[in-house]
């Protein structure tokens, strides 16, 4: 955890003034991470690492600022190319820190291994008969993942589902492993493999599909906050009115499917580029997390807000399933440094800090639309990198960012424009791109 996640100021440092303060907040070496710079995969680890390799391609990594959860600060790490999220995370979590930031707790790293079993004649008995075999099948899941178990993980139960009609004659096992602080796919795709031949002898059916859920529902973080409703006021409106269009906005949400999916994808947008950040499979992630809004049968928010007396209280269940060893952090240096700075010793630590940042992108999102609208302050960023892709470099990108926004026209025309008028000004000044 950070010795404080609270940097006023940081985001008009230089890139060297905030890694030094990062370094120091952190309790790195500054060195770590000026050398993280360009310092994702090489080329030669990608190309063992992946197929068909033509490169690496490289997206910003930043740090979220204001975190606080279960007490403890946090410099949350997020690797995104989409603008507006970093700034907003941070400042949500400001807003957070005075109902005293956010609480969270996350279930035991627990993931199934399915083994589809097919032919089964008569899925009662077979059933009876896996149940009493319980014991044995464990052990033999636990041989097939020693270092696991040496590391206090392992098989921990089996639960049996028939499914479809007793014509489908199909029945799915569900082992569920404690990955400890293992994503744990590859580890439960062994025990997937380990017992299946077993289980389709005990159910006298035949082995199909050997493979870990990623519908990871045991695997579960709880994240709540308290915000008053004084921190949510904005220039044009009081705290309150923000809080009860915020209320207002989660209803939405919880009766409409279309509005659902784009709430999630706000709360996505923090947790993603944590997950990506720390060297994380995101794909894992959003099919888990999507698969968990629509457990009862309709696409519902996963994030909720309800007034309370003076308070606007959030709350976030998702599933998450990440690692602090093994996958991508065993040759990305910088996953690894990004995984130091959250300090985080344990994976349900690290999925705290995802599911965290997520609730902090969703009340950043649900306060900008319940008061000023989302565009104001995205597009405000968004000018910045509309002044780039327009060719302007150095200190001209924030005058042309500016501009742009001072004449209500963020657009590559107009900023085009303002960057050949700022060659013309001082033909030096300014690489145009065509
Ligand atoms: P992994 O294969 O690297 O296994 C983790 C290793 O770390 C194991 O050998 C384990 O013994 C060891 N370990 C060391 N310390 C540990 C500790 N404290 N707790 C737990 N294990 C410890 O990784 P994994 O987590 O089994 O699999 C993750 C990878 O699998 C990701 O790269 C993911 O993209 C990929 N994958 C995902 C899917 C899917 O989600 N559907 C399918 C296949 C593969």
């Amino acid at each position: 955890m950070a010795r404080t996640s609270r940097i006023p100021g940081f985001f008009k440092l230089s890139v060297g003034e905030r890694r030094r303060l990062v370094a120091e907040a952190t309790h790195l070496d500054v060195r770590a991470f000026e050398a993280c710079e360009g310092r994702g995969l090489d080329v030669g680890t990608s190309d063992k690492t992946v197929e068909n390799v033509l490169g690496v391609y490289g997206l910003p990594f930043a740090a979220t600022l204001n975190v606080r959860v279960n007490g403890e600060d946090v410099i949350a790490p997020m690797v995104i190319e989409e603008p507006s999220v970093v700034a907003a995370a941070s400042n949500a979590a400001r807003i957070a820190r005075e109902g005293g930031g956010f609480t969270a707790e996350a279930d035991p790293p627990l993931v199934a291994a399915q083994v589809q079993l097919l032919d089964v004649e008569d899925a009662g008995s077979a059933i009876e008969r896996i149940r009493a075999r319980e014991k044995e099948l464990l052990a033999m899941a636990d041989a097939a993942i020693p270092g696991l178990v040496a590391r206090g993980g392992g098989a921990r139960s089996i639960e049996i589902r028939r499914l479809g009609t007793p014509a489908d004659r199909m029945i799915v096992v569900d082992t569920f492993v404690d990955c400890r602080d293992a994503m744990g796919a590859n580890l439960v795709n062994s025990v997937a493999e380990a017992i299946g031949d077993e289980l389709a002898v005990i159910a006298r059916g035949r082995v199909g599909f050997r493979i870990l859920s990623n519908l990871c529902d045991r695997r579960k973080v709880k994240v709540t906050c308290r915000v008053p409703f004084h921190a949510l006021k904005t220039d044009e409106m009081g705290g309150a009115d923000v809080a009860r269009g915020m209320e207002e906005g989660s209803r939405f949400a919880e009766l409409d499917p279309y509005r659902a999916c784009t709430h999630n994808k706000g709360i996505m947008n923090g947790v993603d580029a944590v997950v990506i950040a720390t060297g994380n499979d995101w794909r894992a992630v959003e099919a888990g997390a999507h698969a968990y809004a629509a457990r009862n049968g309709r696409y519902e928010p996963l994030a909720t807000w309800r007034r309370e007396g003076e308070e606007l209280v959030g709350t976030l269940e998702m599933p998450l399933a990440l690692g602090i060893v093994g996958g991508t952090l065993r040759v990305h240096p910088t996953a690894r440094l990004a995984l130091e700075m959250t300090g985080c010793r344990r994976a349900t630590d690290l999925a705290v800090v995802a599911a965290t940042v997520g609730l902090a992108s969703n009340l950043a999102a649900l306060r900008a639309l319940a008061s000023d609208g989302i565009q104001r302050g995205h597009m405000g960023l968004h000018a910045r990198s509309v002044a780039v892709a327009a060719g302007a470099n150095g200190d001209q990108v924030e005058k042309v960012a500016s501009r742009i926004i001072e004449l209500g026209d963020i657009t590559l025309d107009a900023a085009r424009k303002v960057v050949a008028e700022l060659r013309a000004a001082d033909p030096t000044s300014v690489a145009v791109a065509e």
